[in-house]
Formats: C-alpha cells, structure tokens, sequence
C-alpha cells in the first residue's frame, strides 16, 4: 500500500506543478497581451502625431507661400510707387530749374530797363536845360543835341528788343523785326535819327546801331 500511495502522492505533487505552471503561463500571457496593447496604443499615438505634424507642415508651408507671394507683389508696388516718386522729383527740379533761370533772365531786363530810364530822364533834364538856354542863331540842332537824341532813340530800341525777348522767350541769336518791335515804342513807331541815319535792330546779343558815325551807345 506504501506504494501505492507513493504513487498517489507523485501524481498530486505533478498535477500541483502542472496546475502551478498553468497559472504562471496564464499570468505571463496576459501580460503579453497587456504589453501588446500598450505598444498598439503607442503606435496609434505616434502615427496620429505624425499626421498632425504633416498637416501642421503643410498648412504652414502653404500659409508662408502665400505671404512670400504677399509681400513681393507689395514690395513691387512700393518700389514702383519710389519709381514714380523719384520721376516726379526729377521733373520738379528741372521745373523749378527753368523757372529761376526765368525769373533771373526777367530780373536782368527788369534791370537794364531800369538803368535806360534813369539815363533817359537825365539826358532829356539835360535836353529841356539846353532847350531852356537861349539857342543860338541856328534852328538846327548841334551835332551833340543830335547825337543825344539818336542815343536815347537807340536805348529805347534796346528797350524794346529786351522786352520782346522777354515776351517771346527769345535767345541771343533771334533778332526782332521792326514791326515785331513796334508795340514796346512810344507812339508805336521806330523813331528816327535826326541826323538821317538808319537804324540796323541786330540780333539780341548785338545793341542796335545807327549807321551815322559816333552815333553808338557807350
Ligand atoms: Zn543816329
């Protein structure tokens, strides 16, 4: 029976082992399958913010394309506008050039016409004191009364040539006609050399002149 209930207790001890494995194998398995959803989970995880972050790429790529294409549009704008404005400037003081260049030349005639009206007024006090003064036997006037009289007869000329070059905006090449010459003459008329001589107007840069000798403007 001693046997027999060896026996008995070896199969006990080999069905406790066998239970005792099966339990261990049942614990490990579960937790394989435990590890197993964890790394799934984690791979979900990692592939959705991967997709995140490719969508995060290409929306801000797509975002700084956009602005890139703003900003050079704009940037042409503003460098077209800096064009323009540079242009305008340009013409502004080739403008403003001209006129000072104007006014200088207007304020030069302005000048001369100054200067002959104040000789004018004294050659015609010195005139009406000669004329004032009992004249001699003669009718006739002197040589130097005549050679007074062409000279403000040339001034006046001069005068007139000045302000029709200044009318017209003549250079010192153009020469007047006597009938472009008339309207700046007192009685609308070239006056005439009491002496007979014959005036030559000349171009602008040239005084007119008489063509009786000695009658020439200092
Ligand atoms: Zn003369």
């Amino acid at each position: 029976m001693s046997a027999m209930n060896a026996k008995r207790w070896i199969l006990w001890v080999c069905l406790a082992l066998l239970f005792v494995s099966q339990v261990l194998l049942f614990r490990a398995n579960q937790r394989a399958t435990a590890a197993q959803a964890d790394a799934r989970e984690a791979r979900e995880q990692s592939n959705q913010l991967q997709i995140q972050i490719d969508e995060l790429k290409a929306s801000s790529v797509a975002t700084l394309s956009l602005d890139n294409a703003r900003l050079r549009s704009e940037n042409q704008a503003l460098a077209q506008k800096m064009a323009k404005a540079n242009n305008d400037l340009t013409l502004l003081i080739a403008a403003k050039r001209k006129s000072d260049t104007q006014l200088q030349t207007a304020r030069q005639a302005l000048q001369l016409q100054q200067s002959h009206l104040q000789q004018l007024t004294v050659e015609n006090q010195q005139v009406q004191a000669a004329a004032a003064t009992p004249a001699p036997a003669t009718a006739e006037p002197s040589a130097e009364e005549q050679k007074s009289l062409c000279l403000q007869n040339l001034r006046a000329i001069d005068a007139a040539k000045q302000m029709w070059a200044l009318e017209y905006k003549k250079e010192a090449k153009d020469t007047p006609t006597e009938k472009e010459l008339l309207p700046y003459l007192k009685g609308g008329a070239l006056p005439l050399c009491p002496a007979g001589g014959a005036y030559l107007i000349g171009t602008m840069d040239e005084p007119p002149i008489c063509s009786v000798p000695g009658h020439v403007m200092p």
